[in-house]
């Protein structure tokens, strides 16, 4: 019974070296968050080393009563939290969860219909190479050019056309929240389940400051690690108990085996914080922080740069800044607030005229930072270092530019 140091020292030193880089660096990926040390010894316990595939009750294997009452616990805490009448606790991840959502309702070969990739969906929604685009037939609804904002018309007009047995209503990168109620009126208008997948925002929905979808959607699935600052997995939800049955064999035996007890005893921890009012106070500050970072980045100096905040601002923990109109891009912007200390990741905006590794568009979330504390006044100076590093940023890739074609005009002018 070797501790890690003495038994493997090479990965205790890069876990060493991982703790010291999320402490020194200002953590603003918007999907990322810090889980209270209680939900990682829950994680770290001697629940890892169970086998419990079934469910609380009814498991093929023996040895389960701590472990049915640590899945209960996950599950009442989940239920109460949302507001809904069942939850599957198991999925591994958030993409397995949409995984188990798509088998439960819909046969390979359906039409799915959810958020283009490239405007801000997720890759369980349809992207081409992903199981999604692979067994099933995707339609995409985007987000109009003008405002950037998803038009619930054009949904319904594309609705009506593809007859999708599944839409999807839910983004990896958008700012603004969605009208739940019109697309459940939207897929009750063509016969198909509505599946919300509330990974990035359910913090804010757990907090009450964001529409429950779980009312509306026939189906909502989640991660448990973003703004709801958990563990690593995903969570089912649903009020229908006819679905909730489907979903359950869907998740084990359809695609699962045996659930991780150690995880789901940490998501029953953190379910726990994200019920107290600590949690509430968190998420306020995640979503000030986050308007504070959009307000500073739409003043004039930024404006000046050809820097803006995609729709002109913010309701959630994250904003997209635009970066088509300026000399620097999503990947140079990405490396300069890297190097003040920085993390964010760059990112495709809506009819990105860049290519997608480099890209015109920066996500960043607030949600890390709210979790170590951070008040207005700390969210106020980090967006100011932001705004200022991005303007000199441009500047220079400007003058790059303008060297860059001085130098090619030099050598036009030399070779002929
Ligand atoms: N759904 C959405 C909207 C997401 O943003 C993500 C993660 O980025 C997922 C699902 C997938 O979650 P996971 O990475 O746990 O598979």
């Amino acid at each position: 019974n070797e501790d890690l140091v003495q038994l493997d020292p090479q990965i205790s030193e890069l876990i060493d070296l991982e703790l010291k880089r999320q402490q020194d660096t200002l953590e603003m990926i918007a999907s990322e968050n810090f889980a209270p040390v209680a939900v990682m010894q829950a994680q770290g316990s001697v629940l890892t080393n169970k086998y419990a595939e079934g469910y609380p009750g009814k498991r093929y294997y023996g040895g389960c009563e701590y472990v049915d009452q640590v899945e209960t616990i996950a599950i009442e805490r989940l239920k109460q939290l949302f507001g809904a009448e069942f939850a599957n606790v198991q999925p591994h991840s958030g993409a397995q969860a949409n995984a188990s959502v798509m088998h439960a309702l819909i046969k390979p070969g359906d039409t799915i219909l959810g958020l283009n990739l490239a405007h801000g969906g997720h890759l369980t929604h349809g992207m081409k190479i992903n199981f999604s685009g692979r067994l099933y037939n995707v339609a995409a609804y985007g987000v109009s050019e003008d405002t950037h904002v998803i038009d619930m018309d054009e949904v319904e007009r594309i609705a009506q056309e593809s007859q999708p047995k599944l839409i999807i209503a839910g983004w990896s990168a958008y700012p603004r929240q969605l009208d739940f109620a019109r697309f459940r009126e939207i897929a009750d208008s063509v016969g198909a389940y509505l599946m919300v997948d509330m990974s990035h925002f359910a913090g804010l929905v757990a907090a009450g400051l964001h529409p429950n979808p779980v009312p509306h959607a026939h189906v909502t699935s989640t991660t448990t690690h973003k703004t709801l600052g958990g563990p690593r997995g995903g969570v089912i939800l649903t009020n229908d108990a006819d679905i909730a049955k489907k979903i359950n064999s869907a998740v084990f035996p359809g695609q699962q085996g045996g659930p991780l007890e150690h995880v789901i005893a940490a998501k029953a921890v953190a379910f726990g914080v994200a019920l107290s009012d600590g949690f509430k106070d968190r998420q306020e500050r995640t979503l000030r922080g986050s308007k504070i970072l959009a307000e500073r980045l739409s003043q004039q100096d930024v404006q000046d740069a050809g820097i803006s905040v995609l729709t002109g601002g913010t309701d959630v923990h994250l904003n997209l800044v635009d970066l088509r109109h300026s000399a620097l891009d999503g990947q140079q912007g990405e490396d300069l607030l890297h190097e003040v200390g920085i993390t964010v990741n760059r990112n495709a905006v809506p009819f990105d005229p860049r290519p997608p590794m480099v890209s015109s568009g920066l996500r960043i979330g607030t949600p890390a930072l709210a979790t170590r504390g951070f008040d207005d006044d700390a969210f106020s100076e980090v967006a100011d270092i932001i705004a200022q590093a991005l303007v000199i940023g441009a500047q220079r890739a400007a003058a790059n530019e303008d060297n860059g074609n001085a130098a090619s005009d030099a050598t036009n002018d030399l070779e002929s």
